[in-house]
Parts: C-alpha cells; sequence; structure tokens
C-alpha cells in the first residue's frame, strides 16, 4: 500500500496512530477519482480509546470553568486560523462548493464553538434550594457520532458542548469526511485539555459502531445521523441503560401562505432545499403552496431551478456541488426514478448528468410538482437536490400535510404577518419552525427533532444539559 495515500485519524492520547490492516476507500465525489486510504480503527485502537476517555472522566470533570473557556477558545481560534484549509479538505471530501465550503461550513462550526463559550461562562452548574442544592455534573465518558453532510457544524456543536459540561470525549466522524476530522483531532490534541480526554476513531459506522454503543465505559452517545443507524444505536446502548441523544433524518415543510409576494419567496425556498445540493436534514423538501395559485408558482419555480448551475468544487461562482458518494448518488436517481414510475409530474431536471459535467456524482436540481404528500418521494428523506411542490386549500389542510410525516425536525413559514406565522407554528409537531428568514436559523436555538427525527436537542444551554446529570444534594 502507498503510504502517500494512507489517512488515518484514529487518535489516541493525543497521537496519531497509522497502524491498521483494514481500509475504506475514498473517492472524491466531483471526478470520482481515488483520493485514499482510510485506515480503520482495529479493535484494540478502539478498546484503547474508550479506555482512556473513561479513565479521563475525572480528570475531566475536575476542570475549573476558566480552564474550559481557554480550551475552547483556543480550538476557536486555531480552526478561524485555518479556515482555508479546512475548506479545501470539506470541499475536496464531501464535495461543497469552495466557496460554500471555505464560508458557510467554517462559520456554523465556529458558533457552535462561541456561543458555546458564551452559554458556559454564565450557566449555573449549581442551583441553591430550600434545604437542598442541585449540582450539574458530567455525564461521563461520551461517544460522539458524526455525519459528512456539515462535518464541522457536526462535530463542534457536540464537541463544544462536551467540553464544557465537563466530559471526556472520543469521537467517530463519518468515514466520508476524515480529512477535516483529522485537522479537528489535531488541534483539539495539541489544547490543553488533560492527556486522554479526547480520542479520535474511524471506520465504517455499520461494521464497527457496536463496539461503541455496547460498550457499558460510555455513559452517552450523541449521535447524528440517519434514522436507520439511529435505531440501530439505541438497541446497542440498551444494555447498558446508556443516555442516547439522537439527531436525525427529516422531511421538513415549508408551508408558503397566499398572502406573500410569490416573485420573493419561491427562489428564496428553492435556495434553502438546494442548499448543500440538498444534503442537510433540515432541507425544506416539502413546499406546500395555496392550490389556486399553483400555476403562478410553478412558473416562477420553473425559471429559478434553470438559473442553478451543477458546478465542479473549485469553481467560485454560484452553484451546487455533486452528491458526497456513489451511494447517495444512485439512491436520488432511484427516487426521481420511483417519482416517475408512480406517474409523478417532473417540473424540472432529471437524473441525467447535467449538460456541463462528463463524470462525478452531479444530479441537477429536480423539482416534482402536484404531489401527493402520502406519494413515497413525500414521505421518505431522499437526501439530495429532490424538492416537492405540494398543494393545500387552506391553512387547516396545510397543518394536516405538514404533520403527516414520521419526520418532525424543521418546518419553515412564509407570510405577510409574523403573527399569523407564530400561530401556525404552534400547530406544527417540528423541533424547529423558521418564519420568513432565509437561513437555517439560529444558532443559540435548541435544534432537534420530534418523531423519528430524533429525541436529542442541541446548540446553547439546551445542548450544553444534554451532557449533564442532575444530583441532588439534601
Ligand atoms: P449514517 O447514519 O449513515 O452515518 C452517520 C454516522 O454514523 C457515520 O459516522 C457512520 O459511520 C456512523 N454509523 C452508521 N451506522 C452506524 C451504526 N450502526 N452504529 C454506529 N455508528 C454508525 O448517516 P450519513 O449518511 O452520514 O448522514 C446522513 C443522514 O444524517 C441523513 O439521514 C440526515 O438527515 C442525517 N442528519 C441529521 C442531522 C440532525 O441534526 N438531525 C444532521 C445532519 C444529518
Amino acid at each position: 500500500m502507498n503510504n502517500k495515500l494512507l489517512v488515518s485519524n484514529t487518535f489516541l492520547n493525543g497521537n496519531c496512530v497509522e497502524k491498521g490492516d483494514n481500509f475504506f476507500k475514498l473517492i472524491n465525489p466531483a471526478d470520482e477519482s481515488f483520493v485514499g486510504n482510510l485506515v480503520c480503527s482495529t479493535e484494540k485502537q478502539i478498546d484503547e480509546a474508550i479506555n482512556l476517555t473513561y479513565e479521563s472522566v475525572g480528570a475531566m470533570r475536575a476542570l475549573s470553568r476558566d480552564s474550559k473557556v481557554d480550551i475552547l477558545q483556543y480550538i476557536y481560534n486555531e480552526v478561524s486560523q485555518k479556515r482555508e484549509e479546512f475548506g479545501r479538505l470539506i470541499s475536496l471530501e464531501m464535495g461543497a462548493p469552495i466557496e460554500l465550503a471555505t464560508n458557510a461550513h467554517i462559520n456554523m462550526g465556529l458558533d457552535h464553538l462561541s456561543n458555546t463559550i458564551k452559554v458556559l461562562k454564565d450557566y449555573d452548574f449549581i442551583e441553591e434550594n430550600d434545604g437542598y442544592s442541585i449540582h450539574k455534573i458530567s455525564i461521563g465518558a461520551v461517544a460522539l457520532i458524526t455525519p459528512w453532510n456539515w462535518p464541522l457544524n457536526q462535530l463542534f456543536t457536540k464537541v463544544a458542548s462536551a467540553i464544557a459540561a465537563g466530559c471526556p470525549v472520543l469521537i467517530k466522524p463519518s468515514e466520508y469526511s476524515p480529512f477535516s476530522a483529522k485537522l479537528v483531532a489535531k488541534i483539539i490534541s495539541q489544547s490543553n485539555l488533560p492527556k486522554g480526554s479526547f480520542n479520535m476513531i474511524n471506520g465504517i459506522g455499520r461494521d464497527m459502531g457496536h463496539l461503541i454503543t455496547s460498550d457499558p465505559r460510555i455513559s452517552m452517545i450523541s449521535f447524528t445521523g440517519s434514522t436507520k443507524a439511529g435505531i440501530e444505536i439505541q438497541k446497542n446502548a440498551a444494555e447498558s441503560i446508556k443516555k442516547v441523544s439522537l439527531e436525525l433524518g427529516g422531511k421538513s415543510a415549508h408551508v408558503i401562505f397566499d398572502d406573500v409576494d410569490y416573485q420573493k419567496a419561491i427562489p428564496v425556498a428553492l435556495d434553502q432545499c438546494f442548499l448543500n445540493s440538498g444534503q442537510s436534514c433540515s432541507s425544506p423538501t416539502r413546499l406546500l403552496v395555496p392550490e389556486k395559485d399553483i400555476l403562478e408558482i410553478e412558473e416562477i419555480a420553473q425559471k429559478h431551478a434553470e438559473t442553478i448551475e451543477c458546478i465542479n468544487p473549485s469553481e467560485t461562482k454560484k452553484g451546487i456541488g455533486p452528491l458526497v458518494n456513489v451511494n447517495q448518488y444512485n439512491q436520488v436517481k432511484s427516487f426521481i426514478k420511483t417519482g416517475l414510475d408512480q406517474g409523478l409530474e417532473i417540473l424540472y431536471g432529471d437524473s441525467r448528468l447535467p449538460a456541463n459535467q462528463t463524470k462525478g456524482y452531479y444530479i441537477k436540481p429536480t423539482i416534482f410538482t402536484r404531489v401527493k404528500n402520502n406519494s413515497d418521494i413525500a414521505q421518505k428523506e431522499i437526501f439530495g437536490p429532490v424538492l416537492c411542490i405540494i398543494t393545500y386549500k387552506d391553512l387547516d389542510d396545510a397543518v394536516k400535510k405538514v404533520n403527516d410525516s414520521r419526520y418532525g425536525l424543521s418546518s419553515y413559514i412564509t407570510c405577510s404577518n409574523y403573527d399569523d406565522g407564530v400561530r401556525f407554528a404552534t400547530s406544527i409537531e417540528a423541533g424547529q419552525t423558521i418564519i420568513n428568514k432565509p437561513s437555517r436559523g439560529s444558532v443559540p436555538a435548541p435544534f432537534g427533532g420530534f418523531k423519528m427525527s430524533g429525541n436529542g436537542r442541541e446548540h446553547g444551554v439546551y445542548g450544553l444539559e444534554e451532557y449533564l446529570e442532575v444530583k441532588a444534594i439534601i
């Protein structure tokens, strides 16, 4: 094996361990070329990583608030200085266009670090009551399992809260985003965290995940990823009564009220859906629009979709990049085929390569219209740039359709009166409702799902409290 093409992000006790005999092939999603082999952690290394993490519980609990603030600030500063390097690595590993990778991808990670520092500075870990006090203490050794889609966001929302709570961490990043994870591991290993309290392992989650999720030395799993893997993790964790915090899939709805300017609202709705090539758990992939105005809305949607180009990740113009890997690519193509086989109407796009690309995992922004809410493509998470336009008769019909989903992660409303939006939002079964905002929402606001989108909350105070046990001293 050519050593230059080996990537290892097994970090034990602050040191990168290169040894292993199992490899995972890394492919550039933009041109399908071979990039290198990820060295998967061995069972022995995983056991050692769990042990180091477990043995560090006392040292992490003893860290002062100021020390934790300093450590998080150090990580923040290092990531900020390495913005360009992180951007290049993220763009290479998961195909995000370089502008998106260098800006939004990095900013989301940094925002979680800075917001957690703010929360940590003011948080009351001890509450005095009449005759007793409540002490909120670190839950113990935690394992953090993350996906590839917004790699820094996923790592730092978990790592920042875990460190702030005083938990030693074992991280298992996605095998599809090992480059950015390795740089994160190098930075954290050089911080002042107590020795042994930060460890990273990697490999194919479905093959080695049980070694972490069933181990009694781990007190809590924080997992972000597919609902299928979340169910398996929860089952594996049950024997040792671990806390399991799950951030899973979504099929979020965006309701457009009939009192808005469609020329403004529809392009924004499409851009939100297709951002990151539709590979965001909270993407608004079901667009609910007033039935009476469907013709006008379709015309605007089609015109806007025509302006969205599939670009090579190295290009700096506006556009969307390829999907992360061949499995994701085939899955999205097969959903488009299912929609067509079931007689649904395509307004724009298809699953052939865009005319300006000869290889790579590109899918054009694709819009199905007048979709029945109970059809497969409206109910299942596609995780690609595929939008379903669904009509509603009135707002009662709209809320029924929004909630007729096994998922409940995010939701969006575009309306002319914010208070009308708030009234409507209270009927929606989803962890977040974003009203009249083009962005994904707010950094301090809690993020998480109802129903099969999960049971955990991340960001800010709620994110910190996931990693704390409540102890009463009487
Ligand atoms: P995935 O479930 O395939 O993998 C996520 C992580 O879990 C990876 O590190 C993987 O190696 C590991 N893993 C997989 N099976 C495992 C198992 N049985 N035991 C332990 N670990 C296992 O998901 P993905 O393809 O990386 O990411 C896409 C999915 O993540 C989508 O469903 C998306 O909606 C979801 N997601 C959710 C959120 C959220 O906050 N709710 C955010 C981003 C992505």
